[in-house]
Parts: structure tokens; C-alpha cells; sequence
């Protein structure tokens, strides 16, 4: 059996955090987890699964070029910088529809990535990716490797930001099939799963044959508690930021 004591730090690190302006990020990033986002751009790091997964999308609807890295992990100074120049370059209205609030940035935990198309001019806060050619393949692409479109156009009353169609953000496999199929917002996922599963109440997503099992876990009842499954039964463990923890376990349940 594997077996894991759940700690309360456990409830902060992960894929799955919930990071939005109700929810600050609680710590930030180990820099040795943050790896370059892509070959070629030394300085836009991304943290390393988030990173490889991104290389691979590229890679699968051949980019080769046509799609920019523009912003990935930001250190909480960067995110003021940001946050105060665009304020006074652009005004209130627009900062707090398109930057978000030092501290509530996802680019703060290295796993979202901001992308373009490629031009001779990127706009940095707001750059174009078009629901066309190459980018919207890569959007298509995306959630089969971890990625959602983290802010889309109708769900800005739940998020609490503007539509980005160029912001994505690594939640990890199958979570981002399940949000994508289902039109859900990681706000509206992590709900759904704090009030329909649980150890003994699974969800169970299956692809190609292959059955995963997804529950929450509330972290109040669950630290200090020691969490066992069958070791032939990969289990991958992330907080939610926001008073929990989900469990995804590969190929059965533990329970
Ligand atoms: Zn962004």
C-alpha cells in the first residue's frame, strides 16, 4: 500500500490551486521547480510539468514559430510592477479587468502561460490568439495535455476577470478534459467536486479504456490523516488553495 500522511501544507501546492481574487496565492513557487517555458526564451520559465506538457502541444499541432511565449512565471514584484504601470498607462477599469491583483495572479505559481500569435507586435497585457489557424489548434490541443483556457468570454462573473482567450493555465490531465467538456471554470470544478464526491462517492472519468477517479477531500478533515491506496494504483494528490485537496488515482479506487 502506498500511504500518505496529509499535511496542511498539502492543502496549498499542486495544479489544482484556486487562484482569483477572493483566493491570494499562499506561497510562492520553489524557483529549482521552474524550468524555461520553451527552448528558445531563457527568461519565461514555467514549472517543469507544466513546461514539458506546453512543449509538447506546440510540438503536436506544429507550431514551429507561429505561436509567442509571452508571459509565464512572474515573481510577486513583477506582478506589482505590472499591476501599478498598466494603472497608470491604461487606468482603473482596465487594470482590474485584465491584470490581476498581485498575490491573486496565477503567473505568480508558475502555471499559467500567456501565448500569441506570432507578430512584428505583441501586445504584453492583452495579445492576440485568434479562434482560428494555428492558435485554435493549439487551444483544441491543449486540454489533452493539462491545459485549460483559464478566463473565457461568459464566465467573467465567476472568475472575477475579463475573457483572456491568450491565458492558459495547467490543472493537469483529466482534470482539464472534464472542464473543457463540461464548460467549467476551475472555480465551478473544484465546487463540483466539493459537493458531488467524496472517498466513497468517486468521479470516474474513462478514456481509451482507462478509468480515473477523482474525489475531494475537505483539508479541516482530512489533515493529520493518513490517505492509503493500492500501490498499482498511481494516485496524484494537489490542494485547491481554497480548504482542500483532490485526489486522482489511475486505473481503480482505494477505497
Ligand atoms: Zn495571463
Amino acid at each position: 500500500m502506498s500511504r500518505k500522511k496529509i499535511t496542511h501544507e498539502d492543502g496549498f501546492q499542486g495544479t489544482l490551486l484556486l487562484i482569483s481574487p477572493e483566493h491570494a496565492l499562499d506561497r510562492q513557487p520553489e524557483r529549482r521547480s521552474l524550468v524555461p517555458a520553451v527552448e528558445n526564451c531563457p527568461d519565461i520559465l514555467l514549472e517543469r510539468t507544466a513546461a514539458r506538457m506546453l512543449k509538447q502541444t506546440l510540438s503536436e499541432v506544429g507550431a514551429g514559430g507561429r505561436i509567442a511565449v509571452v508571459s509565464g512565471y512572474r515573481p510577486h514584484q513583477e506582478q506589482v510592477d505590472i499591476w501599478e504601470d498598466t494603472l497608470q498607462k491604461e487606468g482603473e477599469t482596465f487594470t482590474r479587468t485584465y491584470v490581476a491583483k498581485p498575490g491573486h495572479s496565477e503567473h505568480e505559481s508558475g502555471l499559467a502561460i500567456d501565448l500569441a500569435e506570432q507578430r512584428e507586435s505583441i501586445d504584453f497585457i492583452c495579445p492576440a490568439f485568434p479562434r482560428t489557424g494555428i492558435c485554435q489548434r493549439f487551444r483544441r490541443a491543449a486540454p489533452f495535455r493539462g491545459f485549460v483556457e483559464r478566463y473565457p468570454a461568459g464566465k467573467e462573473r465567476v472568475t472575477g476577470i475579463g475573457a483572456e482567450p491568450w491565458h492558459f493555465r495547467y490543472v493537469g490531465y483529466p482534470h482539464s478534459m472534464i472542464m473543457t467538456r463540461d464548460g467549467m471554470v476551475l472555480e465551478e470544478y473544484l465546487q463540483f467536486l466539493k459537493t458531488e464526491t467524496s472517498p466513497d462517492r468517486p468521479y470516474c472519468y474513462e478514456e481509451d479504456g482507462v478509468r480515473i477517479h477523482i474525489c475531494y477531500l475537505p483539508l479541516d478533515e482530512w489533515e493529520g490523516r493518513e490517505l492509503t491506496w493500492p500501490d498499482t494504483f498511481p494516485a496524484l494528490l494537489s490542494g485547491t488553495n481554497e480548504g482542500g485537496l483532490v485526489l486522482t488515482c489511475w486505473g481503480g479506487w482505494y477505497a
